[in-house]
């Protein structure tokens, strides 16, 4: 499987019954009393903090922990195709991946204002107010994800990754979020075949695409050349 890489989103991890922000599918609006672009703007977290915090852990921590991987996630680690991901969940490294590069941040740990990262657990503590440090006492604590209006610091990495790419395949993103997105159009730039795998990928980029699949999860469906 040299040269394969995977580019994943919201969508391979819908079928494990994670809402999706956009497209096919449980959004996060059906679960959150908040738009999920307001949400996970660095403008709420900083100036509802202790909204924010409710939320993330009564609603959006308690949705990961249900999740378990689907099928998709266990093929990508069944053929140790490194993977490139948007998700701030878990389940592609719970499916047996090593190589995961989490782009936007991961759930299970946070961020003191002294810049140390702590687990997730660590916080649990302060349920209903913004945690913080349990080792230095300085507050409020962040996830460690990446919020709207912050820069991407993993997207240097990730486009040297797609760029050595011969095959990217990409599953249930909607590719409007950037830079996360270049990934994709850095490695059709570089000559790479683009697989999309996504309930709604007939409406975008048809263009940018050698192949056209369905959706995750279920590898029995047909498959569509493009
Ligand atoms: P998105 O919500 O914008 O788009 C999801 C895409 O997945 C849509 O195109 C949808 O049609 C598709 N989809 C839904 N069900 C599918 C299925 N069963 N098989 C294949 N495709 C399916 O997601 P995005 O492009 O990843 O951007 C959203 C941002 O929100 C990301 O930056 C990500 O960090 C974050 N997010 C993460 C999670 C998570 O960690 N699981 C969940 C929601 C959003």
């Amino acid at each position: 499987m040299d040269g394969i890489v995977a580019f994943t989103g919201a969508g391979i991890s819908a079928p494990s019954g994670i809402p999706v922000f956009r497209g096919h599918g449980v959004r996060w609006e059906d679960v959150m009393p908040i738009e999920s672009d307001e949400f996970f703007s660095i403008r709420f977290l900083r100036s509802e903090p202790d909204l924010f915090w409710e939320l993330y852990l009564t609603r959006l921590i308690p949705a990961l922990e249900r999740a378990e991987p689907n099928p998709a996630h266990r093929a990508l680690a069944a053929h140790a195709i490194p993977v490139i991901t948007q998700n701030i969940d878990w389940l592609q490294e719970a499916a047996g991946s090593n190589d995961v590069l989490h782009l936007h941040g991961h759930a299970g740990w946070v961020l003191c204002p002294a810049g140390d990262r702590l687990s997730l657990e660590a916080v649990r503590k302060w349920h209903g107010a913004a945690p913080r440090c349990p080792q230095c006492g300085a507050g409020p604590c962040r996830p460690d994800v990446v919020f709207f209006g912050e820069p991407v610091h993993g997207v240097v990495d990730a486009l040297e990754r797609s760029a050595e790419a011969t095959d990217l395949i990409v599953v249930g993103t909607s590719l409007r979020v950037a830079p996360a997105n270049q990934v994709v159009f850095q490695a059709q730039h570089t000559g790479a075949r683009v697989h999309l795998v996504d309930a709604d990928c007939e409406t975008r980029v048809p263009e940018l695409l050698t192949t056209l699949l369905g959706e995750a999860g279920e590898a029995s469906r047909g498959r569509r050349e493009h």
